[in-house]
Parts: C-alpha cells; structure tokens; sequence
C-alpha cells in the first residue's frame, strides 16, 4: 500500500481536484491523504480569532465569505444534479457547524474543532467527485484512528491498530481518501498536528501501514539546494538522506513540516517529494541513503533570537551547562544552535513565550545578552571529516559576511551559522555562488 499527501494547492480549486484524478487513478493500492483547500485553513484561524475576541459579528461575516467560495467551487466540481444537492448539503452542515459556535463560550476546543473543518470538507468533496466519476473510493475518517498523547506526539500504537482495523473493514477496495492534519488527543477531543501537519499524517499512516512508498505532492518539484523565492537558479536535488532532509525541513525548507521525516526513517520507508503542476518531474527521494560528498543544499530559518550567557564564577564551570539547559528544559523551550567556551555560552532559540523567564532565572547566576532578529542559515550535506576543505569552501564563500555564531561538528550533515536576519538574502546569494 502506498500514501500518498497532497497538499493546499493541489485541491484548492474545482480543476486542481479534477486533475487531482488522473494522479491517483493507478491499480496500486493507495491511501491519499489531502489537506484542506488553500487558504481555508488560515480562513478558520481568522474566524477562531474573532470568536476569541467576542467579535461575533466579524465571525458571522467571515463564515460567510467562506461558504461562498465552498458554494463557487462544488458549482464548478460537479456535473450532475445529484452530486451538487449532496455537496451542498455537506457544505450547509459544516457551516452551521461553525455559526454555532457564535453563541457559545470559546475556548480552545472549540478552536480545534473549527480548524479541522477544511480537512473534513476537501476529503468529503473529493470522495464525492470521484464517486460521480464512477471511481469507487472508501472516505476514512481520520479522528477514527490518527491520536496524539499526553506529550502531543503521535500514539503510534493505537494508530498502528487502529488504522489496521479500519482498512480492514474493505478487504476488496484499494483507494482510501482520509484527511491531513486532524486527530484526537489523548483525552479523544478532536486537535490537530499543527500547522502544515498534513505531511506529518502521511509519513504516520505510511509508518503505520508498513507503506512501501510515501509520497508527499505539493508545487514545487522536490527539495531545493537553495530558498527559490530568494536566490535565482536553484536546483531540485535528486537524493537526500533522512537525516539531510530532516536538517533542511528544521532549518526553512518550506516544502516539508519539520518532523514528518523521522516515522518513515524510523520504518525505512522512502518518501517522494513530487510536483502536482509537473507530475513526469522526477522531484526528491529521500532514504536511508546517503549519497555524494559536499554540500548539497542550503536552508534559512528566520525569527530566531540568540541568548549568550557567561558564568560569574570559573570554578563552577562543570555544573554550568547543566544549570543553564534545565532552565530551558522546564520552560519546553527547544534550543536550535549551540556553542561554548570554558565559561560562557551562546545559544539561540525561536520560541520566544517565556524568553523573559527564561533571562531572570539565568541572571541569578550568570550575566545574559538577548539579541533578536536573526537567522540560521543552515549548510546540508555531506561532511565526514576525513575530507578536507568544506569548511574553507563555505566560510571563503562568506567571507564579506558578518557571523554571529558557528556550529559546525555536530552531525557529519550539518553546518550552521547565525546571521543578522538583514543579511540573510546576501548570505544564501553568497552561498550558491561559492558552493554550487
Ligand atoms: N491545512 C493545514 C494547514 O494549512 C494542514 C496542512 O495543510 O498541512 O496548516
Ligand atoms: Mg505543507
């Protein structure tokens, strides 16, 4: 069985749903996974903030606007009299859905519970165009058997067999449509894999089923060795590792949510990045395969905030890291690039929730720098260090360019360097100039 993702553009109108067909319509047996219509997603998070403020009025309107664009696309998806009067049915209850939340108290499960709303709406609109098109298709339920646990981590048991059972209720069909996204908690209200969190359902399911292939549709056609939006001749590379496609997608490669790799690393399976406007493109695979030397590609993550923090007191320098990380550790805030002297550290984080807690614990034993506004710009390959001159081709690359803060060692795929974010253009210029 295979899964395979398409993200927001590839339903986000009634001609991206048809031609959506032609790429699934195959005699392997499949799992489609889809996300909601581009747009819908961010649509629901603005009528969830108007819920939020009491603004019922300005969530009625917003409501609204929606359905009307829902309205627009099924007149354009469907051909017959009958699938349309479905479709519009669907669209009427999940929109009176939403208009009741406009009386009640809002918290966030009724947020949840708004923004799962565009997933269940593509997948329920899809399965109905196929099912006028005369392919036969079972609609599975994702808040049947996709659950996160106490930590938010998926319960990759209980989606393991749950998933299991409910595939085998047909032994006789072969193409599944289920929704991104969207799961239940551990106390089974319905929640969500955050933003961009389709990818991650998909490399789950796979893991889950033993696929033997995921593949992951978006508009681009596979990873880039460089930001497209900012850098002229960018190339889509081939071959990645999951530890180098892991690195990328932390470090701003849009195209993937930043841990989707690790359930299908952790079975083995191959993930496909491929490109719905180009479908013969060959696009990214990436495995437990490492291939080629050097520097493969180049990421940028932006809004990152360093903290560089110094020990009053030399003699306590062996219990010094471990005072500083438990700070972090309590406030769950993740550190992403790190490096050290005898007494002092620089760190940097892009959490920044309770930065101010953060700084007045350290003060008590340490004097503390913030500095805001910067951006990671992270160099992924290949980099054993038996081979020379890596580091002299990308710091020669650099080298009219200030840096903050080097990482260099800490896995054979990674180099990492902090910079004003103000450079942050120059910089991923400079680097496809000097490396590729
Ligand atoms: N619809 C969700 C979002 O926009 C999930 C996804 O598209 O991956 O974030
Ligand atoms: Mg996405």
């Amino acid at each position: 069985m295979r899964v395979l993702k398409f993200g927001g553009t590839s339903v986000g109108s009634a001609e991206r749903m048809q031609a959506l067909v032609s790429l699934i319509n195959d005699d392997v047996p499949k799992i489609v996974v889809l996300s909601a219509m581009s747009g819908t997603t961010n649509h629901l998070v603005e009528i969830a903030n108007a819920l939020y403020a009491k603004e019922n009025d300005k969530a009625k309107h917003l409501i609204d606007a929606l359905e009307k664009k829902y309205f627009d696309v099924i007149k354009q998806l469907y051909k017959s009299e009958n699938s349309l009067t479905k479709a519009k049915e669907l669209i009427e209850s999940h929109f009176n859905y939403l208009r009741s939340f406009t009386m009640d108290m809002f918290t966030v499960n009724e947020e949840r519970a708004i923004l799962a709303q565009g997933e269940l709406l593509s997948t329920a609109m899809f399965h109905y165009h196929l099912e006028e098109i005369n392919i036969d298709s079972v609609l599975l339920p994702a808040l049947n058997f996709m659950r996160i646990d106490e930590n938010e981590e998926p319960d990759m048991k209980y989606i393991e067999q749950n998933a299991k059972t409910e595939l085998a209720n047909y032994p006789n069909k072969k193409l599944f449509i289920t929704q991104g996204y969207i799961c239940r908690n551990a106390f089974g209200e319905i929640d969500n894999l955050k933003r961009g969190g389709s990818d991650y359902t998909a490399t789950i399911i796979g893991a889950a089923i033993q696929s033997d292939e995921i593949q992951i549709w978006t508009d681009i056609d596979g990873m880039h060795n460089n930001d497209p939006r900012i850098v002229d001749k960018t190339h889509p590379i081939a071959e990645l590792s999951f530890d180098e496609a892991a690195e990328l997608a932390y470090f701003g490669a849009k195209i993937l949510h930043p841990t989707c790799i690790l359930p299908a690393q952790m079975r083995n399976i191959p993930v496909r990045l491929l490109n719905t406007m180009q479908p013969q493109a060959k696009g990214t695979v990436i495995t437990s395969k490492s291939t080629g030397d050097g520097t493969k590609a180049v990421a940028a993550k932006d809004g990152i905030t360093a903290i560089s923090i110094k020990s009053g007191r030399m003699l306590l320098a062996y219990g010094f890291l471990r005072a500083v990380f438990e700070i972090f550790e309590r406030y769950k805030t993740p550190i992403d690039m790190i490096t050290t002297s005898e007494v002092a550290v620089s760190l940097t984080i892009d959490n920044t929730t309770n930065l101010d807690a953060i700084t007045n614990e350290l003060k008590e034993f340490c004097s503390v720098k913030t500095e805001k506004d910067l951006t990671i710009v992270c160099i992924v390959g290949n980099f054993t260090a038996e081979k020379q001159g890596y580091a002299f081709k990308i710091f020669d690359a650099l080298k009219n360019i200030p840096i903050r803060m080097i990482s260099y060692g800490g896995s054979p795929n990674n180099v990492s360097i902090l910079v004003d974010s103000k450079l942050k253009k120059d910089t991923l210029v400079a680097l496809n100039k000097g490396l590729f």
